[in-house]
Formats: structure tokens, C-alpha cells, sequence
């Protein structure tokens, strides 16, 4: 991993030396900065190291050993990969896995390694709902936000550390940051915005509703007020805000996209699913 990191990154440096000084000299503070100096082949790597680590940790992430109810799930994210707006299919894990605990969440790793918490998946009432945010999961991955993340963050670091040649330890402590809380997958608000636009696209085409992501927002908001904690970790990692719901409503207008019956949010079998949860 160390080895790998300082191969590639540094060779992808040096070529992207010019490239990120004029963007950093340009950046205003708004807007992000969309440049990656991680390969799509980086995001399959780290994904695949922090997913081992999940893995051997099952006190924190205690996978629900169950078949069936994972491929319940599976067969949700596989549907929603026949989109042709998804560019990463053949490269990226796309595997989900349940966490047993009653956490309402859900988050990617980069390279498509998926996550979704038992809590979630009560939560939720109907299965266009629970499309809606696995579709947003797979935009973090497709759109490989924490990667571009890590560039932001660690750009210039590198770089000087690499000009200067005074601090070889840098990249290293970067693969082991990595690892340590999950820190990368804390998503800024225009990561959010976009994910979700991402999230209607990958539906819009799809037997469900592409708005019902909203659903989640507006349950959220009426619970948070008398039930904070519920939702601190949600909260921590996928900001949210009342421009998520009017974003969601622009694109349903857009696309004329008709009000939502029974036959696109699939609330029956939904909620008949969600009894046999353990
Ligand atoms: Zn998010």
C-alpha cells in the first residue's frame, strides 16, 4: 500500500504540478475543485483496504449474516446499474453489505464498496425511497468524491513535501488517515447536491419513483427536532438542508416527472420486506 501510493501518486504528481498550482491560485472558495490526482484503479484499491478493515471490525461494523436480505438489497443497486448514465460498472466493486446495528445510515467507500445500516433500512418506507439513497451512495462512488476530497485536502502538502523532498512520511500518513474513523467519507454539502442530482439521473430511467429521496429528508427533519441523536452520525457524514428538497422538486418539474403512485414506490412490498428484517 505504501509502496503503491508513493509510486503512483508522485509519478501523477509531478505531471499534475502545474495543473493544481493554477487551480489552487484560481480556486475563489466557492465551488469545488474537480480535479482527482487518484486513478479510478486508486479508488478500487482504497476501497478495497478500507473495506477489509470494516470487515475485521465487527464490533463497530457487524456485517448481517443473512443471504437473502442482502440480495434484496443487491438486486436494488444491480437495477439501478443499468443506467446508462453509470460509467464505472465494469470497474467498481458495486457489492453491497448490512450493518446490523439500528444506525440510520449509509455510506460508499471509493470504487463502489457499499454500506447500509439495518436502522436504514427501517426507517425508510417504501423501496423507491431506499433506491432513491442507494443511488446516491452510488453517485459518491461514480463521482468519486473522496478521492477529489483527498486531493483538496492533500495537494499542496504533497506537492511541497515532494518540491522540498523534506518529509518523506507524509504520503504514508495519508494511507493511514484514511483508515482511521472514516474520515474520508465525511461528504461536503456540494458532494451532497451533487450525489442527489446524480441520484434522480440513475432513476429517472428506472421502474421507480426518482424523487422519493425527499421522503428520507422530510422524515429526517420532522424527527430530528424531537430526536437529534437518531440521526448525529447521518448528519456527520451527508449534510443536509431544506435546498436538498427544493433541488429534488427542480428536477421532478424539469423532466415532468408525474406525481408518484403506488406501481413506482412500491410501498406494499416495501413494507412487508422490512418485517422480516432480525
Ligand atoms: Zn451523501
Amino acid at each position: 500500500m505504501k509502496n503503491f501510493f508513493k509510486k503512483n501518486v508522485l509519478i501523477r504528481l509531478f505531471i499534475l504540478v502545474f495543473p493544481v498550482t493554477f487551480f489552487v491560485g484560481c480556486e475563489s472558495g466557492s465551488g469545488p475543485m474537480d480535479i482527482n490526482l487518484f486513478t479510478a484503479s486508486d479508488d478500487v484499491q482504497l476501497g478495497k483496504q478500507l473495506d477489509s478493515s470494516i470487515t475485521a471490525n465487527p464490533a463497530e461494523y457487524p456485517i448481517l449474516n443473512s443471504t437473502s436480505h442482502t440480495q434484496y438489497v443487491q438486486g436494488i443497486v444491480d437495477e439501478i446499474l443499468k443506467s446508462p448514465e453509470i460509467e464505472y460498472k465494469g470497474t467498481f466493486s458495486y457489492k453491497i453489505k448490512i450493518i446490523n446495528t439500528n444506525t440510520i445510515n449509509a455510506f460508499a467507500a471509493p470504487g463502489g464498496y457499499l454500506y447500509v445500516y439495518k436502522g436504514l433500512l427501517k426507517f425508510v418506507d417504501n423501496e423507491a425511497t431506499l433506491a432513491g439513497i442507494l443511488a446516491h451512495e452510488i453517485a459518491h462512488a461514480e463521482r468519486r468524491h473522496s478521492t477529489k476530497r483527498m486531493t483538496k485536502q492533500y495537494g499542496i502538502t504533497l506537492l511541497l513535501s515532494v518540491i522540498l523532498g523534506n518529509d518523506p512520511s507524509v504520503l504514508e500518513q495519508i494511507g493511514a488517515n484514511l483508515l482511521s474513523g472514516l474520515a474520508l467519507l465525511k461528504n461536503s454539502r456540494d458532494d451532497e447536491y451533487e450525489a442527489d442530482e446524480y441520484s434522480f439521473l440513475y432513476l429517472k430511467s428506472s421502474k421507480w419513483y426518482p424523487g422519493a429521496i425527499k421522503y428520507f429528508f422530510e422524515k429526517i427533519s420532522e424527527q430530528n427536532q424531537s430526536e437529534p441523536s437518531k440521526f448525529e452520525e447521518l448528519l456527520s457524514t451527508h449534510p443536509l438542508d431544506s435546498k436538498r428538497t427544493e433541488k429534488i422538486d427542480e428536477y421532478l418539474n424539469l423532466f415532468n416527472i408525474p406525481a408518484p403512485t403506488e406501481a413506482n414506490l412500491f410501498t406494499t412490498t416495501y413494507q412487508q420486506w422490512r418485517t422480516t428484517l432480525p
